[in-house]
């Protein structure tokens, strides 16, 4: 599933409707009120759909002192996502919505939680991007309970969409960070790059954050001119993830490769280098997950179809 965490399908009321405090009240107190429930250990989850609580329930059981947040209306009504842990005290690092174990596994201390690594792999595409949707958001006001501006404490409003501060009047909105994830193209090879957390032989696609005043462009030359010290030609963009661990939206590119050799000085990557057609294919009829982890030398390994930089692996390879 190359498009996980895409697909939600959800009126998200972002028409005017989330500005007034009368109707968001009236979607709390609809009977049909319903809200999809998360925590660091994961979230409710049944095979491949989320749980949808029953609106009243989930305040009663959560931990948390923070309200619901319209996620929108779909064919039943009213659906919210509900933060069930308690916030963090101020000055203490938020873990992340759905992290899981230490290394993403499923939190075995959490029996009907699912954590989002595991997620991707198992939920149905809208369910998958139903939580992209979730977790984004409900990431985003972990980490942002004080003014940027002034440092007071903020709160809810627009259903949960905007965080405003009572002192300076200043109005923060959800974030959303942009990464270019691009496929370098030559003469029948792709380049790809590892990271040294990653499982033993697995390559990728390049990829960065997108700077102030950068476009989309000078971002893929630049950051494979870091990370690969090569320079490239006109990007071609084929597809764009959410990815929520904790807030990029990945912008997938394939791009020629123009000169140079691979040789960068990127502390992120512990090697980057050409792999030809035959090395990709094979490597592609190779099914993994994110969480198979091969011992010693052996074949390439793809990162998982879940992944974007799968999908731009693929399209190269199918033509
Ligand atoms: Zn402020």
């Amino acid at each position: 599933m190359a498009d996980a965490f895409t697909g939600a399908v959800l009126d998200r009321a972002a028409d005017g409707r989330r500005r007034d405090s009368d109707w968001i009240a009236a979607q709390m107190a609809d009977p049909a009120a319903r809200a999809v429930v998360a925590g660091t250990a994961g979230v409710r989850a049944n095979g491949d759909a989320l749980e949808r609580v029953a609106l009243p329930d989930a305040v009663a059981e959560a931990d948390g002192a923070d309200p619901p947040l319209l996620l929108g209306l779909d064919g039943e009504g009213p659906l919210f996502a509900l933060d069930e842990d308690a916030p963090v005290e101020p000055g203490r690092r938020a873990p992340m919505i759905g992290a899981g174990g230490r290394r993403g596994e499923p939190a075995p201390e959490a029996p009907g939680r699912m954590a989002l690594r595991e997620a991707v792999g198992v939920l149905s595409r809208p369910e998958g991007g139903l939580l992209a949707y979730a977790a984004g958001l409900l990431n985003w006001h972990r980490t942002h309970r004080f003014c940027a501006n002034c440092g007071a404490p903020t709160g809810h409003s627009e259903g949960g969409h905007v965080r405003s501060c009572a002192r300076c009047r200043s109005e923060h909105h959800p974030r959303v960070d942009p990464v270019v994830i691009m496929l370098v193209t030559g003469e029948d090879r792709v380049l790809l790059g590892r990271q040294p957390v990653w499982p033993a032989r697995r390559y990728s696609a390049l990829a960065g954050f997108v700077g102030p005043g950068e476009s989309l462009e000078e971002a893929v030359a630049r950051e494979v001119a870091e990370e690969a010290g090569i320079e490239t030609g006109r990007p071609r963009y084929l597809a764009s993830q959410p990815w929520p661990f904790p807030a990029s939206l990945m912008l997938g590119f394939v791009v020629p490769w123009t000169a140079g050799e691979p040789g960068g000085s990127d502390p992120e990557l512990e090697d980057v280098r050409w792999f030809s057609r035959e090395e990709v294919a094979e490597a592609a009829r190779h099914d993994d997950q994110w969480t198979g982890e091969p011992a010693g030398p052996g074949p390439l390994m793809l990162p998982p179809r879940t992944a974007i930089a799968r999908t731009l692996i693929d399209a190269w390879l199918s033509g």
